[in-house]
């Protein structure tokens, strides 16, 4: 059962000086609609086979999926047309290419929700970034949206050059201004082959201080709680009911499919051995409960030239190991039901061993969530994630 469905759009108008992702800097309409036909033609092939049947949420990300402009309304409406039992749409998309027109036509065609990246409400700091956009372009953005009636999700990013402590506060001020109801926080990295690496490499650039990020990561849990926004993963806020549920079936251990190049899979051993051949993927040995797999090529499932994947196997233990330690990423932790699968999987001793450790070093505390316990972490948790991550994930070893 495919339960979250992931479309990768490799596009962007420019690239930011800090990105690593998967997009090339493209105003090519003729690639947009290449690109797009494509996708859409293989959304029929799956749709046919009824492997998209069960999923409940779909999220067109990039890259900026809307440069594609009226191609990415076609392919929303694909979408929604392959997955009939769709609940939840986002469609990832930056202030620069994102109008009112745009935004009604996406609700038009069933898309539900926008992720917005704005990274920031200074216009100085968007130029170090090298985003296209200003803060008014932001703004506008997010209110073409919310009156499209769609649900808004804006990404902001912490420790970026020439960010102050009062600008980190004015721009979570400003997101809480715009009427958005989900918030998520990043703090910049940089990566290795960028140009902001490139900078640091020369010394015109200081890398970002995870002191003053701890302390941005802080500040915004304290302002966007105070605005009714309450954090139910460790890096995203929501107002209830505006959780991403598309995101949370990636820490919850949902199979999800994702199409094009560089997008991830992850799925349980039956659905994979029910989409493998459609999707071109290799065959697994034996013990494998849950295959994660990347998409390597351009080329889709389904077409002449067989895509290829770079793919990874998991066995019912690391299956356990992965699920607790995503499950402790989320606010409620991880129950019984999820903690009695890892004993059976792992081991009883083992699996308590971490559990005791992380209540004993304060990472993690007992909770009661409507009436059943949960192990959820604690605000320690939250702060040294890695940490409480890595006493689970070791689990798998
Ligand atoms: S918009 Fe996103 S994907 Fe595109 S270059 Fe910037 S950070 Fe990368």
């Amino acid at each position: 059962m495919v339960d979250a469905l992931y479309i990768h759009v490799p596009f962007c108008h420019a690239k930011c000086l800090y990105c690593d992702f998967d997009s090339r800097a493209c105003r090519d309409r003729a690639a947009y609609e290449t690109y797009a036909a494509s996708m859409i033609a293989c959304l029929g092939r799956l749709g046919s086979t009824s492997a998209l049947a069960s999923c409940r949420t779909a999220y067109i990300g990039g890259g900026t999926p809307s440069v594609l402009g009226e191609r990415l309304v076609a392919l929303a409406s694909s979408v929604c047309m392959m997955v009939p039992a769709l609940e939840e749409f986002t469609c990832e998309a930056n202030p620069e290419s994102f109008t009112g027109r745009l935004a009604r036509a996406l609700a038009g065609a069933g898309v539900t929700r926008i992720s917005l990246g704005v990274q920031s409400f200074d216009d100085a700091e968007l130029r170090a970034l090298g985003r296209l956009h200003t803060a008014d372009k932001a703004r506008a953005a997010i209110a073409a949206a919310l009156d499209a009636g769609l649900a808004v999700s804006c990404d902001l990013m912490c420790g970026i050059p020439l960010q102050t402590e009062e600008s980190w506060v004015a721009t979570l001020d400003a997101a809480v201004g715009t009427g958005v109801g989900h918030v998520s926080i990043y703090p910049l990295t940089i990566e290795e082959g960028t140009p902001l690496a490139r900078k640091l490499d020369a010394g015109e650039l200081a890398e970002p201080d995870p002191d003053f990020q701890a302390w941005c990561m802080e500040e915004a849990r304290r302002r966007l709680i105070a605005a009714g926004m309450y954090p139910y993963e460790v890096a995203s806020y929501a107002r209830p009911g505006k959780e991403c549920a598309h995101n949370i079936a990636y820490w919850t251990g949902k199979s999800y499919l994702g199409l094009g190049r560089s997008a991830a899979s992850m799925l349980d051993r039956e659905t994979y051995d029910a989409l493998r051949t459609g999707l071109g993927a290799p065959e697994v040995a034996g013990a494998t409960a849950r295959i994660r797999f990347v998409q390597t090529t351009d080329a889709l499932p389904g077409e002449a030239e067989v895509p290829r994947y770079e793919v990874e196997e998991l066995s019912v233990r690391e299956a356990a190991a992965e699920d607790l330690m995503l499950g402790m990423r989320m606010s409620q932790g991880v129950g019984e039901g999820l903690l009695a699968h890892a004993r059976e999987a792992i081991g009883i001793d083992a699996v308590d061993a971490a559990i005791d450790e992380a209540l004993t070093r304060g990472l993690a505390v007992w909770e009661e969530l409507d009436g059943a316990r949960h192990l959820a972490p604690t605000h320690d948790g939250w702060l040294l994630g890695n940490e409480l991550y890595g006493l689970f994930w070791d689990l798998a070893a």
